[in-house]
């Protein structure tokens, strides 16, 4: 009966599982309050659990991945993977700004108390050496991501190198054993995933009965247009934008295969809030149920949970507006060009972590000479709104990684997610 009744559960796709999961605990944080909190170390445990496999996932796929990449092929991808980030960032800020202006969400709100928050944004000259690691080891171990794609990317390539050029057997074994090693690596890896998913489940519940605990109601519902207003430009930026423009446009799939295909990494990242703990979720999403090659995904996913945030650039466009209704004012056209090239940095500099991104809202809000206070403002909501941005962060990724794999012949259009094949099992 215990078997039977195991074995039904688990025959339900995980991410409908996690879904009950979402909203059962959220209830339960609103219905119980401050207690429910106290579930917060099951939360917890499940971002450990993936922000432990981070590195070692980056680090076997892109020694696959490397194998097949010359310099040449890497600077191209690499360019096309950068400039499409940034072309679909400021996309989700004009979006943002379009749906904000149409709805104005803060006029009914008065700015009251709330601390001056301040960032300021690395150098440039600091951001492109540091992606240079002093220590290969040292950037593995504080799981930094963009000196670790760099030193891996080298040493993949100069492996590739050693095997095209060495005519010493026991060389060439040894790079072999190598790229063996990657592969099962990453494939053991991919495992761990789908079971740490599995713990998901009860991790899910724990998390967002701690959220809506900690927050409460009262503490919520003024922000209830700022949140419909970002969730309205969310998912209009994520269907136009990522579905229609992007998967069913340029790469050319259906939308509905490339939604079922990176289901559990939205989930997950709409319930981490974080894109570099989703990471190894979307990776598995992207090699199992889209079926992309590793030479691409293994380089524009690490990348886009560093640099690419459609969700947190979009979050800029209408946090400025509603600061702006706040103090009673009106952005001009130049005013919002503006909040689109800052947005667009800031985003960039944003890491792949909870509540990143309203910090960076200051940068917005100096720029346009907006009260900083209003970060204060709407801490208390964006544990709510910083779940929306993440989410859109990691559809961004996959989206672009789609296109830039289609671009390069990585990806089979004819398999997997894209042509409703059973995607749950990791
Ligand atoms: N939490 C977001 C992310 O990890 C960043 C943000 O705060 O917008 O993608």
């Amino acid at each position: 009966q215990l078997v039977s009744s195991w074995n039904r559960y688990r025959s339900i796709p995980i991410v409908y599982r996690i879904g009950v999961a979402f909203v059962l605990g959220s209830l339960l944080g609103l219905a119980v309050g401050q207690p429910a909190a106290r579930l917060r170390p099951l939360g917890d445990l499940f971002v450990r659990l993936l922000s432990m496999l981070i590195v070692p996932i980056v680090v076997f796929t892109l020694l696959m991945g490397a194998r097949r990449l010359s310099p040449a092929n890497l600077g191209k991808i690499g360019g096309q993977v950068v400039g499409l980030y940034a072309v679909t960032s400021a996309l989700a800020v004009g979006i943002g700004l379009i749906v904000a202006n149409l709805i104005n969400p803060g006029e009914a709100l008065q700015l009251t108390d709330g601390d001056a928050q301040s960032a300021t944004p690395p150098s440039l000259t600091e951001v492109v050496l540091g992606i240079v690691p002093e220590n290969p080891i040292a950037a593995m171990a504080n799981g930094d991501i963009l000196p670790t794609i760099f030193f891996v990317i080298v040493f993949g390539i100069a492996l590739a190198l050693v095997e095209a050029t060495t005519d010493n057997s026991d060389v060439e074994r040894g790079v072999g054993l190598f790229y063996d090693l990657a592969e099962s690596g990453a494939e053991a890896m991919f495992k761990v995933v789908w079971g740490v998913m599995e713990y998901g489940v009860i991790g899910v519940f724990a998390l967002m009965a701690a959220v809506f605990g900690e927050a409460g109601v009262d503490a919520i519902l003024p922000f209830a247009l700022l949140i419909a207003t970002l969730l309205v430009a969310v998912v209009a930026h994520i269907v136009l934008v990522h579905l229609l423009g992007i998967v069913g446009g340029l790469v050319g799939g259906s939308p509905r295969g490339f939604l079922n295909g990176s289901k559990e990494a939205l989930i997950t990242a709409l319930s981490i809030r974080s894109s570099s703990g989703t990471l190894p979720v979307t990776m598995s999403n992207a090699d199992k149920n889209l079926h992309i090659d590793e030479e691409v995904y293994s380089f524009s996913l690490p990348l886009g949970a560093t640099i690419n945030m459609d969700g947190t650039a979009l979050y800029q466009g209408v946090a400025a507006v509603f600061a702006a209704n706040l103090v009673g004012v009106q952005l001009s056209i130049a005013e919002q060009v503006i909040v689109v090239l800052v947005a667009v940095l800031a985003s960039i500099g944003t890491a792949g972590v909870p509540g990143a991104g309203l910090i960076m809202l200051t940068l917005v809000l100096r720029q346009l000479g907006l009260p900083l206070e209003v970060v204060g403002f709407v801490a208390g909501v964006d544990p709510i709104l910083d779940r929306l941005r993440t989410m859109t962060n990691i559809s961004g990724d996959l989206a672009v990684t789609s296109y830039v794999a289609k671009l390069n012949d990585g990806i089979d259009l004819g398999a997997g997610s894209w042509v409703g094949e059973a995607t749950d099992s990791f």
